[in-house]
């Protein structure tokens, strides 16, 4: 078994009256601002991408989806985990499971957990109870009690999977 945690922070843009759709584990969700991000900036994914590599022993998003490489501005995150997945696949592992928190004043996701869930698992191609999703705030504190930003973590466990292929 492998234990492998992930972190992100994304900013909010300055807020211009006008309703935004943002991307939070798979999910569009309404927001009062968007984020500033080179992808869809969906920082859930990101953790969760971040939690799954680090498990496997296989670096970073950022090593194998950088920034500065014009194939992956305004790319779906959900592209970016199906990828990750069959990474961790080639080298011979599964999901055992994952537990994601958003940490954010706004918006608030409770409704949207649940769709999270499905998203994900069927993107991870996993069942639905191997996905744990939870939201927090931080009671004011911080930058995302600012409205700043908004941050994930991502925990995960794999287990020995496939053989591997490469
Ligand atoms: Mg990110």
């Amino acid at each position: 078994m492998r234990i492998g945690h992930g972190y992100d922070v994304h900013r909010f843009a300055e807020p211009d009256g006008e309703p935004k759709m943002i991307a939070l584990g798979g999910v569009e969700v309404p927001s009062d601002r968007a984020i500033i991000a080179h992808s869809d900036g969906d920082v859930m994914i990101h953790a969760l991408c971040d939690a799954l590599l680090g498990a496997a022993g296989l670096g970073d998003i950022g090593h194998h989806f950088p920034d500065t490489d014009p194939a992956y501005k305004g790319i779906s995150s959900r592209k970016l985990l199906t990828e990750v997945i069959e990474k961790i696949a080639e080298n011979g592992y599964v999901l055992g499971n994952a537990d994601l928190t958003l940490v954010a004043e706004k918006p608030k996701v409770a409704r949207y957990i649940e769709s999270m869930r499905q998203q994900l698992a069927a993107d991870m191609g996993t069942e639905i109870t191997q996905i744990n999703v939870k939201a927090t705030t931080t009671e004011g504190l911080g930058f995302e009690g600012r409205g700043e930003g908004i941050a994930a973590h991502a925990v995960v466990l794999l287990l020995p999977g496939q053989e591997k292929l490469i």
